[in-house]
């Protein structure tokens, strides 16, 4: 009874739940919570053309696994058009739980979040997820070509333009030098790509979407020093002229930010810049001399490079 292109809407939503929800574990609970999200009968259009403007509006949540438990505790923050925003903070603090709300994985108990204006429930969710890029921190690739998983952002699009968004996420280079190019079959029975050619995939599907707002949440292993570069400058390109929220562990992505909100307990407790931050002397202070210490000197960083992660 569904046709293909529904199918096909299906399996991208669920690749999207699989990829936010970072552990196949939690998948089910997703799947538990989906009924809850529908599309509305009478949705109010988006703004056309995209804004990519963002509003969390004293937002609360809780997981429905986890009700005794607030991952959101009153969350309210903007992000304008084209802005850059970091979230940082330990873990467990609510960071990807943002991310899940501004996809509608799961709607506030409290408060609201929109998108141009426009409160997430009213949108049509097709509509409304087209205006939204998830590069996640750990990209999957399914059983199929390097063409058909980067085709994936925009199931529409030509060769010539999967093509082009592979050369501008500097994927092109390692594509071409796999056994068959393009061609190449991934996943299970196919080839393996290392943790940074899996980024770099992920970013040249987001290319190809081409979505005014980009959800990233940054790896946090370590690649090889020639990976790191490539996906870096990747990332640099396509977070031009996009509203970007992105859950930071690196201090270059954190120092590339127009803002920076230090996330804790659910809540936002502190928000500034790197400098602004590091002379308030309170968590984002705290956590910067733990967390960066090591990559403080990027130019010590640079002549020594980390070892190749296991996985690489
Ligand atoms: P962060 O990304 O900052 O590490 P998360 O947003 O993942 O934090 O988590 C916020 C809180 O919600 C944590 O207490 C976490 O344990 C909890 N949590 C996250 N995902 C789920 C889930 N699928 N079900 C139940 N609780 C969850
Ligand atoms: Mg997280």
């Amino acid at each position: 009874v569904f046709g293909a292109s529904a199918l096909g809407q299906l399996s991208e939503v669920y690749g999207e739940l699989a990829q936010a929800a970072g552990a196949a574990e939690r998948l089910g609970e997703i799947l538990a919570a989906e009924p809850a999200i529908r599309s509305p009968e009478h949705p109010i259009a988006l703004p056309s053309p995209a804004r990519g403007a963002v509003a969390f509006e004293s937002v609360r949540f809780r997981y429905p696994t986890r009700p005794e438990h607030a991952a959101l505790d009153g969350i309210s923050f903007t992000a304008a058009p084209g802005e850059r925003i970091a979230l940082v903070g330990p873990s467990g603090a609510g960071k990807t739980t943002v991310l899940q709300l501004l996809l509608r994985f799961y709607d506030p108990d409290e408060g609201r979040v929109t998108i141009d204006g426009v409160p997430l429930p009213q949108a049509d969710l097709d509509a409304l997820r087209q205006r939204l890029s998830l590069v996640p921190q750990d990209p999957v690739v399914f059983s199929g070509t390097v063409l058909e998983n980067i085709r994936y952002g925009r199931p529409g699009a030509s060769e010539a333009e999967v093509e082009e968004a592979a050369r501008l996420a500097n994927a092109d280079g390692f594509i071409r030098a796999l056994p068959q190019g393009y061609a190449t079959l991934l996943g299970e029975r196919g080839t393996t790509l290392s943790g940074g050619q899996r980024q770099r995939v992920a970013i040249a599907r987001a290319i190809l979407k081409d979505a005014p707002v980009l959800l990233l949440d940054e790896a946090t292993s370590a690649l090889d020093a020639e990976s790191e570069r490539a996906v870096q400058n990747a990332l640099d390109r396509l977070m031009q002229g996009r509203t970007t929220l992105v859950i930071a562990h690196r201090l270059a992505t954190i120092r590339a930010a127009d803002r920076i909100l230090v996330f804790d307990g659910g809540k936002i407790v502190e928000e500034g810049t790197h400098e602004s931050l590091l002379a308030h002397g309170a968590l984002y202070a705290q956590l910067a001399s733990l967390q960066f210490a090591d990559s403080f000197d990027e130019s010590a960083r640079s002549r020594d490079p980390r070892p190749k992660h296991a996985a690489e």
